[in-house]
Formats: C-alpha cells, sequence, structure tokens
C-alpha cells in the first residue's frame, strides 16, 4: 500500500503553542534556515525516489519562491500551511479565511496553480471550530489534512473517522494516523511522535494501518532535520514536545523511505477513492 508523506515547510521559530508562541511580527529579525532545510529533505526524498506533498506556510513562500519552484520542479504536490501560522482555533472565520486566501494568493502567484490541499498549523482544526472545514472546501481546495480523530488537549476531534473520509461539501478530509492499542487510539506517524516513539512503534503502526486496508500518513518539517535549532519554545511542555529526539529525525526518515512505499497525499487519495468504488467482489478479487 502507498502512504502518504506531507512536509510542513516553515521556519523554527514558527512554532505554535496556545500561549507559548514568538510572534510573527518579530520573525524577520531570527536567522532563516527553512531553504537548507528544505533543499535537504528534497535530497533525501530524491535519493529515494520519493514525491511528497508539502505544505507550504505563506510567510515562507513569499520570501523564498524559489523555494516553491524549486518543490515543484522536483515533482512534489504543493499545499498550503495558511499564511503565518496562527491556530485555527484561536481565530475567527474572517481571519482564517484571510489568512488562508492570503497564503493561497502567493503560492497562485508562484506556481502558476491553485494549491490543492491545505494543512492547519499544529492540526489545530478541532471541535470548537469545524467550520474552518467548510472555508477550505469554499476556497476550492480537493482536501484537507488537519484533525487528529481523538482528543489531545486543546487539539483533535474524537469521533471523527481515523480514515481518509469524504465530508457533506464534497472536501476530502485526510485525518493524522492513528492506531488502535488496546483501549486506546494513540497518534504516530508524524512530528514528534515520530520522535518520542522508538522507530519499532512507528513501523509497526505503519504495518498495522496497511493491514486494515488504509493508507498511512507520515509529516514532519525540514527543521526537524536540525537537531541544535537557536531557539526554542519557554515552556518546559512544548520544549520538550517540539526538541525531543531532534537528533534521530534524519534516520528514521531514512528507514521509513527505505521501507515503505510513499507519495503526494493527493495520490494516494485518489487510489483509495479508486480502491472503493470498485465493487466489493471485484475489490476481493484484486
Ligand atoms: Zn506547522
Amino acid at each position: 500500500m502507498v502512504n502518504a508523506l506531507t512536509i510542513d515547510v516553515e521556519e523554527y521559530f514558527c512554532y505554535a503553542y496556545p500561549g507559548d508562541e514568538f510572534p510573527c511580527q518579530r520573525w524577520g529579525e531570527l536567522e532563516s534556515r527553512v531553504v537548507p532545510q528544505t533543499l535537504e529533505t528534497l535530497r533525501i526524498l530524491e535519493t529515494h525516489g520519493i514525491r511528497a506533498t508539502f505544505f507550504i506556510l505563506g510567510w515562507v513562500a513569499q520570501r523564498e519562491p524559489y523555494l516553491v519552484r524549486e518543490i515543484l520542479d522536483r515533482g512534489h504536490e504543493i499545499g498550503s500551511h495558511g499564511y503565518n501560522h496562527r491556530l485555527v482555533f484561536t481565530q475567527s472565520p474572517q481571519d482564517f479565511r484571510s489568512d488562508l486566501q492570503r497564503s493561497v494568493d502567493i503560492l497562485a502567484d508562484i506556481t502558476g496553480e491553485m494549491p490543492v490541499g491545505y494543512r492547519a498549523p499544529s492540526f489545530s482544526i478541532n471541535g470548537t471550530c469545524l467550520w474552518a472545514l467548510d472555508v477550505v472546501a469554499e476556497m476550492g481546495f480537493s482536501y484537507d489534512s488537519s484533525i487528529y480523530p481523538l482528543n489531545i488537549r486543546h487539539y483533535g476531534v474524537p469521533g471523527m473517522p481515523a480514515v481518509p473520509h469524504e465530508l457533506e461539501s464534497g472536501l476530502w478530509e485526510f485525518p493524522a494516523t492513528t492506531v488502535q492499542v488496546g483501549p486506546a487510539r494513540m497518534p504516530f506517524g508524524g512530528g514528534g511522535y515520530l520522535r518520542l516513539y522508538p522507530f519499532l512503534v512507528t513501523r509497526w503502526a505503519t504495518h498495522r494501518a496497511n493491514a486494515d486496508g488504509h493508507p498511512a500518513m507520515v509529516y514532519l518539517h525540514p527543521w526537524e532535520l536540525d537537531p541544535d535549532p537557536p531557539m526554542r519554545p519557554r515552556s518546559r511542555l512544548h520544549r520538550f514536545q517540539h526538541t525531543v529526539n531532534l537528533s534521530k529525525t534524519r534516520s528514521r526518515l531514512l528507514h521509513l523511505c527505505a521501507e515503505f512505499d510513499f507519495a503526494p497525499m493527493g495520490q494516494v487519495l485518489g487510489q483509495f477513492q479508486a480502491a472503493r468504488a470498485v465493487p466489493l467482489g471485484f475489490a476481493a478479487a484484486m
């Protein structure tokens, strides 16, 4: 089974934890590292012949249009990560729409195409702001990938299907991958979870999702390839989440690329939809 590999392109200082953010008005004062980190990510994927979806922050795209074109020219899919990485559940619908439109305009101006998918900063569409999915659909995106289908502090929508599914608006949702472990459903496969769990857990969970007939989704950020970021969140918990096992990201990405098949999210969703459209008797015979 082909799984979705997604890269959220942002700077190491664009983190958003509730009450613990470095204000975006001051981002320009800091050393930029996103270009070499993203080029390194591209190099690793190219070595393994893997294409992915890059959800690019509008603020980064505006400053580094060359980087966006480079990602596109190398055959990857372009998605939007919003403009300035504000948590969706802290925004009004009007602010969210305007932030998203700004990112779309910048990306479309550089690539000549509308980005196909959207990923909210820090998977921050939760049960209090499901209206955001309607905004994403109205703006013409094909899919969204912004939701954990369980409750994790401020995040997640418990009860939402844990596999890719079509919403009433026609928008497809590709939720963050989770697996059932005993009585609990556990998140895995990306960002802090990819770094925190022993790699064997990620490996097992990816195989488990595939054995259940579902593509898994892996996500990471180019800044996670840098084991020594110049800046970290203030709170001890957020600092831990943000930096635990950064030195292991590269080897884990390499192991994933060597063992699993990956493709851009739009392609994986297309295959998932096509398989579901096949009558069950034929699907069983395939
Ligand atoms: Zn992000």
